[in-house]
């Protein structure tokens, strides 16, 4: 496997989100100017309906108190802060006897707040101020009872705030009637030009509170102003991202070598000692052989093998664990009854090289019917000649193998027949099955015919309950291992263990 130096995995993870980000930035910026666009016509449009409704309370209390003679309480009312707010540049009244006042005291003329005579007749209704000196123009309100005219010439600047943000001239809004030839008093706002930009965009809504359309226009001031933040976040975030990455593979890094360090350290103590779980034949209740299962002895604790055991195989460490389990194992094995075996997990690298052969040979035990060797399933043998040839001499030796975890990998079969193996232990995935109606009956029951047909010695895994062991031996599987009858055990709770079963 291609072994890549920490420092290139750092350089590469740092490297990683910038590169993935930099070519997808330009359909981020689309992406993004486009949601600018649109959270701005949403911002419009709720300070629109806002605005109207304010206006409408407020204008609708201030036309009922008018005396319409300009006097000192109209003058007031025209000047009070609760009808003239930030929403009314200017309000005023006309008389019918065509005298007038405004809130700023005197008068305006007609025509300059756009109800000249030939403004629209009705009661009420929007009209503009005059267009003079290329100012912008303003509604105007108004309303009118009995001959006098009130008017309100509305404050467009809120507009103007809104479009000036998040960028200056990025935007132009205009407004058209929903009906053909219906008059607007509304006036475009904003960048004029944009509209007629090439690859400018638009998106429109119906305001709600009037028959208008509204169309926001955004080009490319808009779409700098997105690249320009894409940039700035996508590529300090990405650096960002990089940063975390990098620290992350360093603990890692740190957290694997100082578990690599605890393990190496282990070895030298000779802290990797066996437990051994009973495995019994279930017509005669005698305890067969065992399982020997790794233990790490940790002070006072046990450390199970599945917080340790792939990564000490992947770090090379696991021939030293197994020599030093493998000398425990012998030296038990004086202990235990003469016809028991003990039953050994092996991985790969054992038997693709003569590894295990070297190992029993520096031990030299005399009985090999007394020690045998599970190879599981459930990791691939990549050199499965080597290991058909470390095995058959094993096998001429007078050793045993058993196939470990059968049925939950992929080479189980071809693993039997190339390597001469004539023991399957059939899973504890399986044996939970028994008594359910699980799709993996079937499976533990085709493995079962399978081993009875090609007269496999099977054990089962696993096995917890009596239904399970009841199950399992009308099936013609008598050898159990489980916690049914009893658990991994140091060689001290396993004597006493043995006493008590006989
Ligand atoms: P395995 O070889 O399949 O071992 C059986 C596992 O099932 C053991 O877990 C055992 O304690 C557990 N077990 C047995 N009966 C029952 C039961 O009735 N109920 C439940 N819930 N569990 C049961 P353990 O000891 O934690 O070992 C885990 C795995 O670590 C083993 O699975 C084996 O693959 C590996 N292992 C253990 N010792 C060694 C070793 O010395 N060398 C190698 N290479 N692998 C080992
Ligand atoms: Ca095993
Ligand atoms: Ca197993």
């Amino acid at each position: 496997m291609l072994r890549i130096s920490p420092f290139w995995n750092s350089l590469l993870l740092l490297l990683a989100p910038v590169l993935l980000v930099l070519p997808l930035s330009p359909l981020a910026t689309d992406l993004w100017a486009h949601h600018l666009l649109s959270s701005k016509l949403e911002q419009i449009q709720i300070a629109q309906q806002t605005r109207h409704q304010d206006l409408d309370q407020v204008l609708r209390e201030q036309m009922g108190r008018f005396a319409f003679d300009c006097g000192s309480g109209d003058l007031a009312l025209l000047r009070d802060p609760k009808f003239y707010n930030n929403h009314i540049r200017l309000q005023g009244l006309q008389l019918a006897s065509g005298e007038g006042c405004s809130s700023l005291g005197p008068a305006i003329p007609p025509a300059a707040v756009g109800l000249s005579a030939t403004y629209p007749s009705q009661e009420r209704g929007l009209t503009a101020t005059a267009s003079q000196f290329d100012t912008e123009q303003e509604l105007v309100a108004y309303f009118r009872i009995g001959g006098n005219t009130i008017y309100w010439v509305l404050n467009n600047s809120w507009t103007h705030d809104l479009l000036k943000t998040p960028c200056a001239n990025c935007f132009f809004i205009e407004f058209t009637p929903l009906e053909r030839g219906q008059h607007t008093q509304l006036f475009p706002r904003g960048e004029r030009a944009i509209k007629e930009e090439p690859d400018s965009q638009s998106l429109s809504a119906v305001s709600p509170s009037s028959q208008l359309k509204q169309t926001l226009w955004a080009g490319a001031a808009l779409r700098e102003y997105a690249r320009e933040q894409v940039y700035l976040y996508g590529f300090w975030g990405s650096v960002a991202l990089g940063v975390v990455l990098v620290a992350l593979y360093w603990l890692q890094r740190n957290y694997r070598r100082s578990l690599k360090s605890l393990l190496e350290a282990g070895i030298e103590r000779r802290e990797f000692t066996p437990f051994y779980q009973p495995i019994v034949d279930s017509r005669t209740l005698r305890v067969v052989g065992f399982e020997a299962l790794l233990r790490w002895q940790r002070g006072g604790d046990q450390v199970s093998p599945g917080a340790f055991i792939d990564y000490a195989e992947e770090q090379g460490l696991i021939m030293p664990m197994t020599g030093q389990l493998l000398e425990q194992v012998i030296k038990d094995l004086c202990v235990l009854g003469a016809e028991q075996w003990v039953s050994v997990n092996l991985v790969a690298a054992h038997i693709e090289q003569p590894r295990l052969r070297e190992l029993l040979q520096r031990h030299h035990w005399p009985s090999p019917l007394r020690l045998t060797f599970e190879l599981t399933e459930r990791n691939p043998i990549t050199d499965i000649e080597g290991a058909a040839r470390e095995i058959t001499a094993l096998q001429q030796r007078g050793y045993h193998f058993k196939l470990d975890d059968f049925g939950t990998g992929y080479g189980g079969f071809a693993y039997l027949q190339q390597l001469g193996i004539r023991q399957i232990k059939i899973d504890k995935m399986f044996v939970d099955t028994i008594g359910t109606n699980d799709l993996k009956r079937s499976v533990l029951d085709a493995i079962i015919a399978f081993g009875r047909e090609s007269d496999m010695e099977m054990i089962a895994e696993g096995v917890e309950t009596r239904e399970q062991v009841e199950y399992l031996s009308q099936q013609g599987v008598y050898l159990i291992q489980g916690y049914v009858y009893g658990k991994p055990m140091s060689l001290a709770q396993l004597l006493k263990w043995q006493t008590l079963w006989q």
